[in-house]
């Protein structure tokens, strides 16, 4: 292992306030990174896709929270659900009835976030805040007994412009105001707001966010 995983995992966790959770982003990186943070305490993990997170899954211990944070197509949804302990980047009423069906077949609920798009890229994936409207107005996740929406996941644009960062957190921040308000007022599972990754954390945090998504910063660069 030629990357200090362990140094930059303390770094890091280290530069968060308190009610910050970090999500170690360990897709394309190898086994024996993961454990080295594990081996520190670290015991939530993100993966973006599918057949490698089953391989990790396989290979390291029982005891590591998995978190999906890719795109996620509905027919990978039935390989993931018997164990996944949340997906955050859920962006259509269809994908959330397909963990809900799988969800129940495995008999468990599975914890998700709303993917908002609020970033100007085309290439992101996500709600419009209007969309996500219109899904928790229409109200069938209220029916659903085995996902728990537990909060929104952005990303926000990939640019220099700090302030335009700002505004997309504070956009998202502002929108899970109004839906907790709205939606989730009794509901105290609905807390949280997944922002920010190795670049713009900082800026995330002054945001609100209560969940970090970072990869690159603790275990370096990745190898596609
Ligand atoms: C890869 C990824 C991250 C981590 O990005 P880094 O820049 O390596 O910290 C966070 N969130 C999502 C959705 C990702 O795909």
């Amino acid at each position: 292992m030629n990357y200090p995983v362990k140094e930059k995992l303390h770094e890091v966790l280290a530069s968060l306030p308190e009610g910050v959770r970090l999500v170690a982003i360990s897709k394309y990186h190898p086994e024996d990174y993961i454990m080295a943070a594990y081996e520190e305490g670290q015991r939530v993990f993100g993966e973006s896709h599918e057949q490698e997170l089953a391989r990790k899954v396989t290979a390291l211990p029982q005891d590591i929270e998995w978190h999906f944070i890719g795109h996620l197509q509905t027919n990978k949804v039935k390989y993931i659900a018997p164990y996944i302990s949340m997906i955050e980047a859920v962006d259509s009423l269809k994908l959330l009835r397909e963990i809900e069906k799988q969800a129940a077949k495995a008999d468990r609920v599975v914890k998700v976030l709303l993917e908002l798009h609020i970033a100007e890229e085309a290439t992101k994936y996500g709600l419009t805040l209007d969309a996500c409207r219109q899904l928790l107005s229409e109200g069938e996740w209220r029916q659903m007994q085995h996902v728990q929406i537990c909060g929104l996941m952005m990303m926000a644009s990939f640019t220099d412009d700090h302030q335009q960062i700002e505004q997309e957190f504070q956009t998202a921040s502002d929108f899970f105001d109004e839906v907790k308000q709205q939606y989730f007022a009794n509901d105290p599972a609905f807390c949280e707001r997944s922002w920010g990754m190795s670049d713009d954390y900082p800026l995330a945090v002054q945001h609100r966010s209560t969940m970090v998504r970072i990869g690159t910063m603790i275990f370096g660069p990745r190898v596609y």
